[in-house]
């Protein structure tokens, strides 16, 4: 759609002119694919910052893992080359078809934008949680911060970002990469928005790890130092998300809750070997 409240579009190509751009003021905002921003009315912005002009490589892998930049495309993620022991491979598949778009769309949106646009289910979200994704974020001073993935999303449409801040980067560890996943998603209608996405990982040391997106406002993970009981599992989400599951068109949250709980012990019965 139109922002007709728009009346200045900027193109930068460095960090520096980024922070003169984006500083903070609450009616200018950064733009990546557009893909969620021009979907719904923003009536407070009169400033959009283009961050796809500034040529940051979309991402770069090395021994310690990959660096995903917030403006790589999410399309884009199917094409990271993968160490031959990092077993983690077909978890970015499932993730970025668990963006239910199409190609076009899919070919737009960033991996920034879908974190920031921190929608329950924003399905890079889904795989930087369950892969220990680290967010690099820069100020609008020159400095930078780093923080979990899981506490960068806050809440539905919320994340830890300070006025004028941008998300620059996604470190996904090559510790987290050779864990061994398994993946659960549901939606209501058989091509709509995620509903309730578990992940489960079993590193190579015997840790295991849960993440629970899309039934919660919010990301959760849980981390065991070995493959835990299922009744247990299921118990600590209970206890974790306290109640707190996410209601809206795509899911009610007593369905959101059963199909959490399900996913649940069915990946941890996957990844120990049992029936899944
Ligand atoms: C048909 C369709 C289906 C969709 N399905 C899904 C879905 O299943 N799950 C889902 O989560 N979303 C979905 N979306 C919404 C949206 O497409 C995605 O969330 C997408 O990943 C957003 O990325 P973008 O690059 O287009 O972000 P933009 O729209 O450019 O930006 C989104 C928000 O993030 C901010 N932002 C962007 N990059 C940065 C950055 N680097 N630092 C700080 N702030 C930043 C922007 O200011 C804006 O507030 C869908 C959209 C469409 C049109």
């Amino acid at each position: 759609m139109d922002l007709s409240t728009v009346t200045e579009f900027l193109t930068v190509t460095d960090a520096a002119a980024l922070r003169r751009a984006h500083d903070g003021d609450p009616a200018t905002a950064v733009v990546a694919g557009g893909t969620w921003l021009f979907s719904v009315p923003q009536p407070h912005l009169r400033t959009l910052v283009d961050l796809t002009t500034l040529g940051w490589e979309p991402f770069t892998v090395s021994a310690a893992g990959i660096d995903l930049a917030a403006t790589c495309p999410v399309a884009s993620l199917e094409s990271v080359p993968f160490a031959a022991d990092w077993q983690a491979r077909p978890l970015v598949r499932q993730c970025v078809r668990a963006l239910l778009a199409s190609f076009k769309v899919r070919s737009v949106a960033t991996v920034g934008g879908n974190v920031c646009a921190a929608l329950p289910a924003g399905a890079v979200t889904s795989l930087a949680v369950a892969l220990d994704g680290v967010a690099e974020l820069w100020d609008r001073d020159g400095g930078i911060r780093r923080l979990p993935v899981e506490e960068f999303v806050t809440g539905d449409r919320t994340t830890a970002l300070a006025p004028g801040e941008v998300l620059r980067t996604i470190h996904l560890p090559a510790t987290a990469l050779r864990g061994t996943t398994a993946f659960r998603r549901t939606s209501l209608a058989r091509l709509g928005r995620s509903a309730t996405l578990v992940v489960g990982r079993r590193d190579p040391d015997g840790g295991f790890v849960l993440a629970v997106t899309a039934s919660t406002p919010r990301p959760h993970v849980l981390r065991y130092r070995e493959v835990p009981a299922p009744d247990r599992l299921v118990a600590d989400v209970e206890e974790r998300v306290a109640g707190r599951w996410f209601d809206d068109v795509h899911g009610a949250p007593d369905w959101r809750r059963a199909t959490t709980l399900r996913f649940a012990a069915e990946v941890v019965g996957e990844l120990s070997g049992g029936p899944s």
